[in-house]
């Protein structure tokens, strides 16, 4: 997708400040965090988001939230951590590539 903020930066086109990279996924911090510690887990590959998957990306989700895991305790969210995936308008999307947000760090997270 052209003109998608997020393939621009799987592309690096523009910069992000990256946690992780392999051949699908991409990890970066989030650019207004809302906790101490927010990233966010991409694929590589444009899917607008989760209302769009279907079987065919199945594994690549079950591998988004198993990084989601492991990063986050990298990131030193041992004592746990919020996931969220916000779908389409109604669900608060801004942008439209599939994204897992993982933040904590706080006692008391916002509720977003
Ligand atoms: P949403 O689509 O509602 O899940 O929100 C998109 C998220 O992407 C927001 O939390 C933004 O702060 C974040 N974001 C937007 N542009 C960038 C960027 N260039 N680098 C890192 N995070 C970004
Ligand atoms: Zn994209």
């Amino acid at each position: 997708m052209l003109d998608c903020i997020f393939c621009k930066i799987v592309k690096k086109q523009i910069p992000s400040k990256n946690i992780y990279e392999d051949d699908e996924l991409l990890a970066f911090h989030d650019i207004h965090p809302i906790a101490p510690v927010h990233f966010m887990i991409i694929p590589k590959i444009h899917v607008d988001s989760l209302g769009y998957c279907t079987v065919v990306h199945q594994a690549l989700l079950g591998k988004m939230l198993l990084l989601a895991a492991k990063l986050a305790k990298e990131q030193g969210l041992e004592n746990g951590f919020r996931t969220m995936i916000n779908t389409g308008h109604g669900g608060g999307q801004e942008v439209f590539h599939l994204h897992v947000h993982v933040f904590g760090g706080d006692a008391l997270l916002p509720r977003t």
